[in-house]
């Protein structure tokens, strides 16, 4: 018999190994996975990997499912400090009128460490595993995020005007590439160039980061058509629309991680999928800020590579990526008026594998697979709500919340073990958010 570290023993099991057209075999019961060094060494029967291995740490999970962790493909972690600050608003106005001000106002080092590890105590609890961040201060969210064990891409943010972080396009790029540089060794955290948008980089900044990401082989991260303001408004500057615009600049291809993109016309679908575009969708905060809505059923069907994500906590209002899944299924079934648009295998697979895609690591995490990190969530099906069980994928998807979440495993650690954070601090991360709120509502009124 050989020693390994651990062997979980899940009543189901959804590797999400295989295309997310199939559905068949993808559902697996009474299956062991064997962890050892953060690794998944083993898949097989109960039967078969307890008469070839055994554990000091063997964990029967009787009515739970186990899936590879969720990945947030797209958030701005620290803005749960702002969560609820300001609602019911468009785009523009929510952003130039209360979150830029108020950003201007209190975002500092300190105010980063606090919202992101009140989104990652959040996210863990929700089954993410893995997120990808764009906002200020990216070496403090990578360091919140390796000290509580959670995967994570922090975004190389550019935005043309000043901020906190950098005064010109020129230090944001340079302090991003000190970050990136800081996290060549950390087997957790990487770095993203994360042009802010369109609308908010120049071509020269543009230029140079598609130059950087060729070079490095680096993902970048971008908000793309997220309005219809936004594609008008560049017609009336530039004389084009933003995808023409970043394929002029030579930024349209398999790298780009585009967030959004609301406003498609046939054509530019077919260029995506072309060029290996991958879509980060989000589909809660369109709806809250009535931006428009992803055609995700016409890009799967173009090959193009989707991924979900929250968004941050001020626009959506929550990072919980069992919820925006089942909006993600629903949405896409209301957009195109076809009910087998997005199914549940679907979204599932764009919040594991096509995430995993997106930001390059489909190598590392995304699925179950033997060789790939033990990034993997329980989630209890025994609750009222999600009997009986005729297929878990429709039940995670549809009818699971996240307070079903029991355990997550992050590259082989137990980071939630029965509902409690293992790395984080609950009770004094909340508090120091509440901290925060006071602070924050105290300086809105005065
Ligand atoms: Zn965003």
């Amino acid at each position: 018999m050989q020693s390994v570290e651990q062997i979980l023993l899940p009543e189901w099991m959804i590797p999400v190994s295989e295309k997310p057209s199939s559905l068949e075999n993808q559902v697996f019961k009474d299956q062991a996975v064997v962890i050892d060094n953060g690794v998944i060494t083993a898949l097989g029967s109960r039967r078969e990997i307890l008469a070839q291995f055994q554990s000091d740490s063997v964990v029967e999970l009787p009515e739970h499912v186990l899936t590879p962790g969720l990945i947030n493909a797209h958030t701005h972690s620290a803005m749960t400090l702002l969560r609820g600050y300001a609602d019911d608003l468009p785009l523009m106005e929510w952003l130039s009128a209360h979150i830029w001000p108020a950003e201007s106002k209190w975002v500092n080092e300190a105010f980063i460490s606090a919202g992101t590890n009140l989104a990652i105590a959040e996210m863990l609890r929700g089954g993410t595993t893995c997120f990808n961040d764009m906002y200020f201060f990216p070496d403090v969210t990578a360091r919140c995020a390796e000290q509580a064990g959670i995967r994570a891409t922090v975004g190389m943010i550019v935005i043309d005007f000043p901020t906190v972080w950098a005064k010109d396009a020129d230090e944001y790029i340079s302090k991003g590439l000190a970050t990136r540089d800081a996290l060549r060794h950390s087997s957790l955290v990487n770095a993203a160039f994360a042009p802010h948008a369109p609308y908010t980089v120049s071509d020269q900044p543009l230029e140079r980061i598609a130059t950087l990401a060729d070079e490095l082989d680096c993902p970048i991260h971008m908000h793309v058509h997220e309005t219809a303001h936004e594609v008008e408004e560049s017609t009336a500057r530039y004389g084009m629309r933003p995808l023409e615009r970043l394929e002029r600049l030579g930024i349209l291809n398999r790298r780009l991680c585009a967030v959004h993109m609301t406003q498609l016309l046939p054509a530019e679908i077919e260029t995506i999928a072309e060029r290996g575009v991958n879509v980060l969708h989000c589909p809660q905060s369109n709806l809250k800020l009535a931006s428009g809505m992803c055609p995700v059923d016409a890009m799967l069907q173009a090959g193009v590579n989707v991924a979900i994500g929250t968004d941050g906590a001020s626009s959506n209002n929550d990072l919980d990526m069992l919820g925006e899944m089942q909006q993600a299924s629903l949405l896409a079934k209301g957009v195109s008026d076809n009910p087998s648009a997005m199914s549940a295998y679907q979204s599932l697979y764009a919040a594991t594998m096509g995430g995993a895609k997106s930001l390059g690591l489909e190598n590392t995490t995304g699925s179950i697979e033997v060789g790939k990190a033990a990034d993997l969530m329980a989630v209890d099906l025994s609750d009222p709500s999600t009997q009986p069980v005729f297929n878990p994928v429709s039940l995670l998807v549809y009818s699971a919340s996240r307070s079903q979440v029991n355990h997550v495993w992050v590259a082989g650690k137990q980071v939630l073990q029965n509902r409690t954070l293992t790395t984080i601090d609950l009770e004094e991360t909340v508090l120091e958010a509440k901290g925060w709120g006071l602070k924050i509502a105290d300086g809105r009124a005065s």
